[in-house]
């Protein structure tokens, strides 16, 4: 990111970069058009990272789903992220003792450096 000095006094518009000549000390866009660009590229921004969580969350729950299904309770870093798994998206975390308690919708484990294991369905409220 690129910051520029700005003498006192005077305001540039966070769309476009001009100048800002009339108006309220605390204005931040030249005109009513930067502005709407300017929220509409944030929403735009905010839509993008939802839905790439969501996907996230959605991949971890089929994976999380298929071990469970084949009674794997236990299985090493590599692999899980071999097949697509992403450590980063959970839907909730608590230190339970020594271990990283994850959850994933009903799936509860525990992650440590090498191994995702104690793999459980739960039915408890998240
Ligand atoms: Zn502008």
């Amino acid at each position: 990111m690129e910051y520029k000095i700005k003498p006192p006094g005077r305001l540039t518009c966070l769309e476009c970069g001009n100048e800002i000549t009339y108006g309220r000390m605390d204005k931040k866009f030249c005109c009513d058009s930067c502005k709407n660009k300017y929220h509409n590229k944030q929403q735009k921004d905010a839509r993008n990272i939802h839905r790439k969580v969501m996907r996230g969350l959605e991949k971890n729950y089929e994976i999380l789903n298929r071990l469970h299904r084949t009674n794997i309770t236990s299985i090493g870093i590599g692999d899980l992220l071999s097949m697509g798994f992403r450590p980063e998206y959970s839907t909730s975390y608590r230190k339970v003792n020594s271990h990283d308690e994850f959850r994933c919708f009903e799936f509860k484990y525990y992650i440590s450096q090498t191994r995702l294991f104690n793999l459980q369905k739960v039915f408890t409220a998240i």
